[in-house]
């Protein structure tokens, strides 16, 4: 395993459409705990491989360990995700990118998902994720087509920057999680 370089806003990279992944087994899963790593050792919640500069279609996903919640505390990998079904009402949540540190911004987006996936052996896995997971699948399948958060914003107010020194509080997470956000 090795922690690799997250590209940032700005790297054409990160503005391309990626491939699907045609090529399954321990190549594609030594790809996979590199992104694993790479997301943990940035405490992000996801990672989509564009962000390390790998046009291909996969992400990676965990959510911190919460009780409360079935989803959390285990590494999600995804190939070639595909959204099935999503809630028809949208909710508004505050998300962040480990391509663009310190920049925050309110994003609408379906409450609840369905995707159809593969992992990387190629079996076919299906997860219907509510809530935050819902919102980082979607912000990292942004990702796979080239699209970053800030694309969802219209109104100047719903982005914003943080100092350093405040975040050295909080991690800069990837589609950061909806407690103690600035309003
Ligand atoms: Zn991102």
């Amino acid at each position: 395993m090795a922690i690799r370089q997250i590209l940032y806003a700005g790297d054409p990279r990160l503005r391309q459409k990626a491939k699907p992944v045609k090529q399954f087994g321990p190549a594609l899963k030594a790809l996979a705990d590199d992104m694993l790593e790479t997301m943990h050792a940035a405490n992000g919640l996801g990672l989509a491989a564009p962000q390390i500069g790998v046009l291909q279609r996969l992400f990676v996903a965990h959510l911190p360990k919460d009780e409360k919640d079935p989803q959390s505390g285990k590494d999600f990998v995804l190939v070639n995700p595909q959204i099935v079904q999503a809630s028809p009402e949208s909710v508004e949540g505050v998300e962040g990118c480990l391509s663009m540190p310190s920049w925050y911004g309110r994003v609408a987006r379906p409450e609840w998902v369905v995707v159809k996936a593969m992992n990387v052996y190629g079996k076919p896995i299906r997860i219907k994720a509510h809530g935050m997971l819902a919102r980082v699948f979607q912000h990292e399948m942004d990702h796979l087509n080239g699209v970053l958060f800030v694309d969802h914003i219209r109104r100047p107010e719903d982005l914003w920057q943080e100092l350093p020194e405040e975040e050295s509080k909080e991690s800069a997470p990837e589609a950061a999680t909806a407690v103690a956000q600035p309003a």
